[in-house]
């Protein structure tokens, strides 16, 4: 599409070498653009480079979660679980790179500083910390929803003299917990895998919860020989059923409601939920169970049962057990062994609701009952989710205006990849993106922008730059439907974990079927949303 005059001049400048980002560059590279990819991270794998804690893993199915792209990788990569650790993970997405020959055009150890749109130009300047820049005529920031880890305004957080780690930025080279005195704080999706993998190595365990998640178990399992030969035979129906689910996995959805069922039915069928894999207990549940109040606190209590039943000490799992949610208002962890964990004489719980942690200091962590001494303390603590990456992006679009001011009340989209006034930028897997399986639904939004491209050249079109009139119909879309979801504002899918967040739903409400209908449209109207009006 360019000359290039220099080889910092580029077609399509891609941020972030995660599972979005590594697809966006093959499939740019794929249809004839220069492309060059810039990860922060020392090596591929986003969200699964960063997040290398002990037990970290998919809670979607391994093969759902990876590329269909190519039969070829599908074929030649066999997942050795059906919810893959991420040491396998981390292997595979690098397997991905060499296969299709992209870490040639990859750079790591380069994290974005600025992006200015140069309206005369027509072309992004893009600063990398090692004060490189390049040219580029689109930016694709592939920059994910989990990559900002979010740590809380604790007083003294930074007079510990231990070690202090976050989940989400866990060192390369491992961390040595055996035998040292170990505090956990947080108790998301994040917390609840590390506690029971590291339970066994240290001197003690001392869990910091603020408020508890409805757990239920992963039912995680090895792949076997006859499991793998026909994921190798059905690869086309597979990928067909993934490329058209509504929330991107392969499970069969229940048409049946709670109350279809007789009270022991249900009961029994409780019992098939809790033993099920991961996500199947949302999406091949009774149809009603998010939203009829009955049945979903019947299921609480099915749960609530199960923890009291796991959990040797009574009021240990009474803390366990959620008091300020229903099931499926905030995302539910999976879990391996976490409530059993707390069997353990040096595990222990300690509820932040009843006694607040008032300070950290160069020893340890002081709550309302006084302060207990450790070596290491891991914040378990989240992330700025959605936005986080790109409003810290330093990204300047048409007058230099930045994109945490264009989206200080919470974000506004077309689709989860544009936004107006921020011409050539897109950033699919990011705010309105997802809404279930992500790389699913970041697959579609990559396949799409990279038509979107390819229409661009061919019309040759410098510039694309979504109508407004779209963006405001999606992102009402957006903002009204997530009235009508299941997640509420007590979860982070709002913001609401980050104070000072605008509280605005940060996934695609409408989910993938209105993802797929407003691109059936765009397309039928040969993507005309996109082409600028010239100025009158
Ligand atoms: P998270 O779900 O946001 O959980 C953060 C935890 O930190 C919560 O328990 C929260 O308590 C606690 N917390 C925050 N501020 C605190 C404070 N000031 N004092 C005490 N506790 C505080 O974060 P996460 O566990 O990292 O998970 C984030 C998301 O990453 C997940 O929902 C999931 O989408 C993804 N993830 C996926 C997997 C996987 O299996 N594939 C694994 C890990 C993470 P409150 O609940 O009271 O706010």
């Amino acid at each position: 599409m360019e000359t290039h005059e220099s080889k910092n001049e580029i077609d399509v400048l891609v941020v972030g070498a995660g599972i979005t980002g590594i697809y966006q560059l093959h499939r740019a590279r794929e249809a004839g653009f220069t492309a060059l990819l810039v990860e922060s991270g020392s090596g591929p794998g986003g969200t699964w480079f960063w997040n290398r804690y002990p037990g970290a893993r998919f809670d979607s199915e391994s093969y759902t979660y990876g590329y269909l792209f190519s039969k070829e990788l599908f074929d030649e990569w066999e997942w050795q679980e059906h919810f893959a650790g991420q040491p396998e993970i981390e292997r595979y997405l690098n397997h991905v790179v060499d296969r299709f020959d992209l870490r040639r055009d990859m750079r790591f150890d380069a994290r974005v500083t600025s992006a200015v749109f140069d309206e005369r130009a027509e072309r992004w300047t893009v600063a990398l910390n090692d004060s490189a820049e390049y040219s580029a005529r689109f930016v694709v920031a592939a920059t994910g929803v989990l990559s900002v880890p979010f740590f809380p305004a604790v007083v003294g957080r930074e007079d510990f003299r231990g070690e202090s780690l976050h989940t989400g930025l866990w060192p390369i080279d491992g961390v040595d917990m055996a035998a040292k005195r170990v505090a956990i704080i947080g108790t998301g999706s994040s917390g609840v895998q590390l506690v029971p993998v590291i339970a066994d190595d240290v001197a003690s365990l001392t869990v910091y919860q603020r408020s508890p998640n409805w757990c239920t178990p992963l039912n995680n399992a090895a792949i076997t020989a006859a499991e793998q030969s026909d994921l190798r035979v059905n690869f086309e129906s597979i990928r067909e059923t993934l490329n058209t689910s509504i929330a991107g996995f392969l499970h069969e959805p229940n048409d049946k409601s709670a109350f279809d069922d007789t009270a022991e039915d249900r009961q029994a069928f409780y019992e098939v939920m809790w033993n099920s894999p991961g996500f199947t207990k949302l999406t091949s549940h009774y149809k009603d169970i998010l939203f009829e109040p009955t049945a979903n606190a019947e299921w609480c209590e099915f749960i609530a049962t199960k923890i009291r039943e796991l959990v040797d000490d009574e009021e240990t799992a009474d803390r366990l057990i959620p008091k300020d949610h229903r099931y499926g208002e905030k995302r539910p962890p999976f879990v391996n062994g976490y409530f059993e964990a707390f069997n353990n004489a040096h595990v222990s719980l300690v509820d932040l609701s009843a006694t607040p942690i008032t300070r950290i200091t160069e020893a340890g962590i002081e709550t309302g009952s006084g302060l207990e001494e450790f070596d290491i303390i891991v914040w378990a603590t989240g992330f700025d989710f959605g936005t986080g990456a790109l409003n810290r992006m330093g990204i300047r679009g048409r007058e230099g205006r930045a994109l945490e001011d264009h989206w200080a009340d919470g974000p506004c989209t077309f689709l989860g990849v544009q936004t107006t006034g921020f011409p050539n930028l897109f950033f699919p897997g990011g705010p309105h993106a997802a809404a279930g399986n992500n790389p699913r639904y970041n697959g579609d939004q990559v396949d799409f922008i990279t038509e979107v491209l390819i229409d661009a050249r061919e019309r040759g079109n410098s510039v694309i730059e979504v109508d407004p009139a779209a963006e405001d119909e999606w992102t009402g879309m957006v903002d009204r439907w997530a009235r009508h979801g299941s997640f509420t504002e007590k979860s982070y899918y709002y913001g609401t974990n980050v104070p000072g967040k605008p509280r605005r739903y940060l996934l695609n409400s409408g989910g993938r079927p209105k993802l797929f209908s407003v691109i059936a449209e765009v397309i039928e109207n040969e993507y005309r949303v996109f082409r600028p009006s010239p100025p009158e």
